[in-house]
C-alpha cells in the first residue's frame, strides 16, 4: 500500500483517479479547494478509512502532511471560462501551486506527477502535435493564464528533477471527457449535452471548423497510472489524448444523434486565440507505456448522455 497525494481530487479527473487507486489498495490524501470540484464527485468514497479530505488552496503554504510515496498534481481550472474568470489565481496555482508541491516532493522523497496540457502548443502550427514541438503561445492573451502558467509548470519540474534528482512525470493531456464533468463546466461536451438534453440551441463558436481529438476519462486514467509505474528516466513530457479528431460542427451532429435531441445550432464569436486544431501524436505512449485509448467518440458520449441524463 502506497501513501499517495492527490491534488484537485475533488474534480472530474481527479475523482476517477481517486476512484482507481483506492481499488489498488493505496492510502489518499485529497487536496481540492472546490473552486471548480465538489464533494459530489468523491462523496461516495469519503467513508473509506484510506481517504483524506482537506479543503485547501495549493497556492497556500501545506500543512505538515507525512510523508508521500506519490503525487498526483492535478490541481487547475480546465475550462476556460474557468481558468480566464480569475486568471491571476490560475496562474498562481500551476507556478506557486506547482512549487509548494515540489517542495513536499523533494523533503519526502515522493515520486511527482503533473496533469499538463496540450494547450502547450498553444494555436499549433504544427499538426499532428509530437511531444518535440515547442507550441505558439500567445504570452498576453486571455488564455496565456492557463498556457503559460502549465508551461512554466512544466519547466519547474524539469528544473527540480535536475538540481535535486526528484522523480517527475509530465503528461500532455488532450481534451478529456466523461461522466462528472460539471453541468457548469464550460466546455464543449458537456455544453452541448447539457443543451441538447435541455432542448437548447448548440452554441458553437466561429464556424465550428476548429477540430479537437476527445479522449474517454477512463482511457486517461489508465495512462496516468501507467506513466506513473515507469522508471526513473522516463520523465514524460508525454502526450495522453485519443488522435481520433473532430471538427465542432461534426461532434455537435454526434452529441444530437445519441440524445436523439434534433436542436438547432447557434453561432456565436468565436473566443480569443482559440485554437484552430489540436490532434496528439501518441506513439511516444505506445512505446513507452503500451497505451492507447480504447473507448471511441460514439461509445463515450453515450456513457457521458447516460451521466448527464441523470442531471439535468
Ligand atoms: P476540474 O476543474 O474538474 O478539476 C480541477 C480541480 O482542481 C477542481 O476540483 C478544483 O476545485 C481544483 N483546484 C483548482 N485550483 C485549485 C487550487 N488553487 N488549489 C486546490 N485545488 C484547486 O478539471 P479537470 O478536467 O478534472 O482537470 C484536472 C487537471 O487536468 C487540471 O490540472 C487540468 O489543467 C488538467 N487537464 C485537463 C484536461 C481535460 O481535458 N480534462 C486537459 C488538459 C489538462
Ligand atoms: N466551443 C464551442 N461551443 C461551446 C464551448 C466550446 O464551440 O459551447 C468550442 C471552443 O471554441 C473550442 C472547442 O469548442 O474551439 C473546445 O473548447 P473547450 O472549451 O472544450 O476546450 P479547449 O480545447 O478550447 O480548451
Amino acid at each position: 500500500m502506497k501513501r499517495i497525494l492527490v491534488t484537485g481530487g475533488a474534480g472530474f479527473l481527479g475523482s476517477h483517479l481517486i476512484d482507481r487507486l483506492l481499488e489498488q489498495g493505496h492510502e489518499i490524501v485529497c487536496i481540492d479547494n472546490l473552486k471548480t470540484g465538489s464533494l459530489d464527485n468523491i462523496e461516495h468514497f469519503l467513508f473509506n478509512e484510506r481517504i483524506t479530505f482537506i479543503q485547501h488552496d495549493v497556492t497556500e503554504s501545506f500543512p505538515e502532511l507525512g510523508h508521500f510515496d506519490e503525487i498526483y498534481n492535478l490541481a487547475c481550472p480546465a475550462s476556460p471560462v474557468h481558468y480566464q474568470s480569475d486568471p491571476i489565481h490560475t496562474f498562481k496555482t500551476s507556478v506557486l501551486g506547482v512549487l509548494h508541491l515540489l517542495e513536499l516532493a523533494r523533503k519526502t522523497g515522493a515520486k511527482i506527477f503533473q496533469a499538463s496540457t496540450s494547450e502547450i502548443y498553444g494555436d499549433p502550427l504544427v499538426h499532428p502535435q509530437t511531444e518535440h514541438y515547442w507550441g505558439n503561445v500567445n504570452p498576453i492573451g486571455i488564455r496565456s493564464c492557463y498556457d503559460e502558467g502549465k508551461r512554466g509548470a512544466e519547466t519547474l519540474f524539469f528544473d527540480y528533477a535536475r538540481m535535486y534528482d526528484i522523480e517527475i512525470k509530465i503528461a500532455r493531456i488532450f481534451n478529456t471527457y466523461g461522466p462528472r464533468m460539471d453541468v457548469k463546466d464550460g466546455r464543449v461536451v458537456s455544453n452541448f449535452i447539457v443543451q441538447s438534453l435541455q432542448n437548447k440551441h448548440l452554441t458553437v463558436y466561429g464556424d465550428g471548423q476548429q477540430t479537437r481529438s476527445f479522449c474517454y476519462v477512463d482511457d486517461l486514467i489508465e495512462g496516468f497510472l501507467l506513466l506513473m509505474e515507469t522508471p526513473k528516466e522516463i520523465t514524460g513530457p508525454l502526450n495522453l489524448g485519443n488522435p481520433n479528431e473532430f471538427t465542432m460542427l461534426q461532434l455537435a451532429e454526434k452529441v444530437m444523434r445519441w440524445t436523439g435531441n434534433d436542436t438547432t445550432l447557434q453561432f456565436k464569436l468565436l473566443p480569443q486565440d482559440d485554437p484552430k486544431q489540436r490532434k496528439p501524436v501518441i506513439d511516444e505512449a505506445k512505446r513507452l507505456l503500451n497505451w492507447e485509448p480504447t473507448v471511441m467518440l460514439d461509445e463515450g458520449l453515450q456513457k457521458t448522455i447516460a451521466y448527464f441524463k441523470e442531471r439535468v
